[in-house]
């Protein structure tokens, strides 16, 4: 699948709301010098000691000028860069501000003391957080950063599932546009679906879109949980039962922990399945000698460095649309102020109840 395929609804432009431009309300700054000299090489020597294990060093001195020009510009701007854990481990360790998964990100949002929040994950994130913050400014490093699973399903999807299905609630995973949100009645994550559904009272609940996370959910509660089948991640979808096995036949003592966007036989096949959270908090409560992270990439080199005494076997496939998002266009976005991310007001009130409504449940 090519990414313009799934290319995000663009920014809303300013111009078309006659509403001065982010750049405009806060100004353009100069580009920061960007050499690699020897107080640079000095400055940066810690964070690099504790990412060299991920980090090659023919790549660090063109990393560390980059980091060191972020961090300084997130001061000038009173910035925060929220970063999801698949984000690459330069800037989950060298800029983030927080870290975390879905839910984690949507609670950092809620509770950001600064007048911009950078959103270093996809386009469904910063209007995650544009809807907790609508006062802020949210900018993402790259338009194209959207999400194969966000874009299965439309507000119009939800309308028709609401007439085949009448009087079943609807749970809509975060990862959805504002749009879709804005249709559902309460959002989940992979974090909290069971508790969220389970919340709902009903015997029946529909849970949008991924069919993978609501047939793992139907399997761990009583709650009848209806799956839309179009929707799918195209990265956790490529896993398969039988590739964990062979690794596990391959690596003894091998322990597996799978996303549950997975499919359920992945699942099966794995000793523990959670959020990307969730996986993190395994890892540091089991410290097992060896372990298989079955979700994106990034995520083991980020966890592998706060878990040096773990070994973590890689089975590696790349979330396209994480990946847009780089240290050179998070410069570039607190430079200039690019993009800006905006949603609809007509929308952003409705979408933002179903969000609130999960971060109210506090599960
Ligand atoms: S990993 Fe899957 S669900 Fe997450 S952003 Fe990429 S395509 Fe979307």
């Amino acid at each position: 699948m090519t990414v313009m395929m799934n290319t995000p609804p663009a920014p809303s432009s300013d111009s078309a709301t006659a509403r001065p431009s982010a750049a405009e309300r806060h100004g353009v700054l100069d580009m920061p010098s960007l050499e690699y000299t020897d107080e640079v090489a000095r400055e940066m020597a810690p964070l690099y000691a504790k990412v060299e294990k991920v980090i090659p060093p023919i790549e660090w001195p063109f990393f560390a000028p980059l980091i060191k020009a972020i961090n300084e510009l997130k001061v000038k701007r009173n910035a925060v860069i929220l970063a999801h854990n698949y984000m690459t481990p330069e800037i989950y360790h060298g800029v983030a501000d927080f870290v975390g998964d879905s839910l984690q990100l949507a609670r950092e949002a809620a509770a950001a003391d600064a007048d911009i929040i950078v959103q270093a994950g996809v386009h469904f994130m910063a209007e995650t957080a544009k809807l907790l913050n609508p006062d802020k400014t949210v900018l993402i490093p790259d338009t194209e950063a959207g999400c194969s699973l966000a874009e299965s399903i439309t507000a119009a999807d939800v309308h028709r599932l609401r007439r085949e299905y009448p009087g079943v609630p609807i749970v809509t995973y975060v990862n959805t546009s504002a749009a879709v949100k804005a249709e559902c009645d309460i959002c989940c994550t992979s974090a909290n679906a069971v508790q969220v559904v389970e919340s709902l009272g009903a015997r029946k609940v529909l849970l949008v879109p991924d069919r993978f996370l609501a047939a793992n959910v139907n399997n761990q509660t009583d709650v009848e949980v209806i799956p839309y089948q179009p929707g799918r991640c195209e990265v956790h979808e490529r896993f398969t039962a039988e590739e964990l096995n062979d690794y596990r036949a391959a690596h003894e003592g091998l322990k597996i922990i799978a996303h549950p966007e997975c499919t359920p036989d992945v699942l099966k096949a794995a000793d523990y399945a959670g959020s990307t959270s969730g996986m993190i908090k395994w890892v540091q409560d089991n410290a097992p000698e060896k372990v298989m992270m079955v979700t994106e990439c990034s995520m083991s080199d980020n966890v592998a460095v706060e878990n040096p005494g773990v070994d973590f076997i890689r089975p590696c496939n790349l979330c396209p649309y994480m990946k847009k998002i780089s240290l050179g266009n998070i410069l570039d976005s607190l430079v200039f102020m690019k993009h800006e991310v905006t949603v609809d007001p007509k929308i952003a009130g409705p979408a933002r109840k179903a969000v609130e409504r999960m971060v109210q449940l506090n599960i």
